[in-house]
């Protein structure tokens, strides 16, 4: 517990420190019990919540979510699933056809500031709170409130009863205060994908008949023995954006110690379907966490569990609950992904409504760069061009179809799921991964620590993730932002022409950028004797160049106005086997086909004409 402390405190002085603009945040802690009757699927909840308001502003209203109220026939999440081409299998038309004792709801809400009760509204998903007094700027109020909730059969991550069996699978489940950041306001209803939080310390106590174990955010203040025969149970968790929690009478729970101030969990149900997989899992997710460690930057808290429950895998601070039933590569693959959310969600927690691709894609990139080591060769399917092939496949298949739309659309209103999808996850990754393209990869690498870093226990938007990576490398990356953020402009260069002069050492390559993005290019002469010549073509925009490979030189800046540009290169009496554009695979260029010239001939000269 000391240790605890010991470590968030010095992630609180690191905040401050490196505190940059917005340079403040909100904070709220609970203090919550809750009376669960497990046959009615009903609870009755209080708490008693410190809102800290650290905004210049004086506060005169707040949000709370009521995200069980989307599960109800007619609510927005229903139609938006019922009339979205593309909807979540999981949903469907689920919730339309609910029955009334399967609905879920919150609802007798009495809310208090300190002591004088608020005018509350029901927005559906959304809670109205106008306040008895203003909570002045740099000051904080105490809210009291009580409220009954019914919990829904399971559809969408959270709800009793999942496919699995699992019987409460508690996400998304009590009124929380929605965020009010640098940007404002964020009470953006909830039809089923992305959250924002405020990170606070939750003191949750819950009460269910005995028999009963609970895997939950934070830490229990008693042993499983003790909280199964009296049926409470309580949890501490210090600074976290959420809390969640999942209940069932079979499960079994399974503890491994990653060292001496962390430890994971694996808890789940007996099945001989997945109990092999399971057997096997901790190895891996404890090999996961300890490259993830190295690789971002240290997990704060002092455990981490992953369990059985929802409806497939989704990331809560602590823990993750994912579906069991899965094949050896499957169950790994999920597992990292969500705990890799304890970095860039939970930790580093961007907007993830708004700039979805800063946590699916961050998420994403550094999954990939884990299982790429952890996972056995037999595991993985061959990934030609790198860990992060499949990013790049699926981000140029979509840009390709003409229905991708640009990242910076708000998470909830793409035209369709795929387009979502696609944009958050691999767009994002892409996003990252190429910008090894630009600045280098390792600058990169050391950059997302210095990103992590910084930006712990905070609120970054792209601009701040730009930033970073600009003052690591020295070079100006607005414009790599602004294109594969803001716009659906695609890259595609060629090699246009190679000219070999007869009688002289010099090879002259014309290339062309056939697409509407601007990129730095790379450039390989291959030789017949296997040597070869390597250039690397920055642009006048970046104002810089990444650090040159051994051997590798340096051509003129190219000005991203202009579709052509030559460039002369000494043979030195070899014989030309081929010229390519970005050997290395570093690029999402859409048609790969023109970037590769052949000499079969080798002393024929062949040019391009097309
Ligand atoms: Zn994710």
């Amino acid at each position: 517990m000391k240790y605890l402390f010991t470590i968030l405190s010095a992630f609180w002085l690191t905040s401050t420190l490196f505190c940059q603009y917005p340079g403040w945040q909100q904070k709220v802690n609970y203090k919550m019990d809750v009376n669960v009757n497990t046959e009615l699927h009903q609870y009755a909840g209080e708490m008693e919540v410190r809102y800290y308001n650290n905004s210049p502003d004086d506060l005169d209203k707040v949000f709370l979510y009521a995200f069980f109220n989307a599960f109800q026939p007619g609510s927005m999440m229903d139609v938006r699933s019922r009339t979205i081409s593309d909807p979540d299998s999981r949903v469907g038309s689920r919730i339309e056809s609910l029955p009334l004792d399967e609905q879920g709801w919150i609802k007798d809400i009495e809310l208090s500031l300190n002591g004088v009760p608020c005018k509350v509204t029901i927005e559906e998903t959304i809670i109205v709170a106008e306040l008895p007094d203003t909570i002045k700027a740099g000051k904080h109020g105490v809210f009291t409130m009580k409220w009954n909730a019914q919990v829904p059969r399971q559809i969408r991550r959270s709800g009793w009863m999942n496919k699995e069996g699992i019987e409460l699978s508690m996400t998304q489940w009590y009124p929380k205060f929605c965020e009010y950041d640098h940007e404002g306001w964020h009470s953006h209803p909830y039809i089923g994908r992305e959250f924002h939080g405020i990170w606070g310390n939750y003191d949750v106590t819950i009460h269910l008949p005995p028999g009963y174990q609970v895997a939950a955010t934070g830490t229990m203040t008693s042993t499983i023995e003790e909280s199964v025969e009296t049926g409470v149970w309580h949890f501490n968790a210090e600074k976290v954006i959420d809390f969640a929690w999942v209940a069932d009478k079979n499960f079994i729970t399974e503890s491994i110690e990653v060292d001496e101030n962390l430890t994971m969990n694996f808890v789940r149900t007996p099945n001989s379907d997945y109990n092999d997989q399971w057997t096997e899992l901790p190895r891996f997710a404890v090999q996961g966490m300890r490259f993830l460690n190295d690789f971002v930057g240290r997990y704060p808290y002092p455990q981490y569990t992953v369990a059985q429950g929802g409806d497939g895998g989704m990331e809560y601070p602590m823990m993750t609950l994912v579906t069991a039933n899965r094949s050896l590569p499957s169950l790994v693959g999920v597992t990292i992904h969500e705990m890799a959310h304890s970095w860039f969600q939970a930790v580093v927690a961007t907007n993830e409504a708004l700039y979805e691709w800063m946590d699916e894609g961050f998420t994403s990139w550094i999954e990939s760069e884990c299982l790429a080591v952890i996972s056995p060769s037999e595991m993985t399917k061959p990934r030609a061009g790198g860990n992060h092939a499949y990013a790049y496949y699926g981000y140029i298949k979509q840009a390709l179809s003409g229905n991708e739309e640009a990242l910076s659309t708000h998470a909830d209103h793409y035209t369709t799921n795929r387009a979502y999808g696609v944009a958050a996850y691999s767009k994002g990754e892409v996003l990252v991964e190429q910008l090894g393209a630009i600045i280098g990869d390792e600058m990169r690498n050391e950059a997302m620590k210095e990103y992590f870093k910084v930006w712990s226990f905070k609120h970054p938007g792209p601009t701040d993730f730009k930033r970073i990576m600009e003052k690591a490398s020295g070079i100006e990356l607005d414009w790599y932002f602004d294109y594969f953020v803001n716009t659906t402009h695609t890259i595609d260069y060629k090699i246009s022409g190679v000219d070999h002069i007869k009688n002289s050492d010099m090879l002259n390559v014309s290339l062309e950028r056939v697409g509407t993005m601007p990129m730095p290019q790379d450039l390989r002469v291959t030789y017949k004797d296997g040597s070869t010549s390597e250039y690397h073509i920055p642009l006048v925009i970046m104002r810089g160049n990444r650090e040159l490979m051994e051997g590798e030189m340096l051509g003129e800046d190219w000005p991203w106005t202009n579709p052509n540009y030559s460039i002369s290169i000494p043979t030195n009496g070899r014989r030309v086997v081929n010229v390519e554009l970005d050997p290395n695979l570093l690029q999402a260029d859409t048609d790969r086909e023109n970037n590769l010239v052949e000499f079969k001939g080798l002393k024929k000269v062949q040019f391009i004409s097309e």
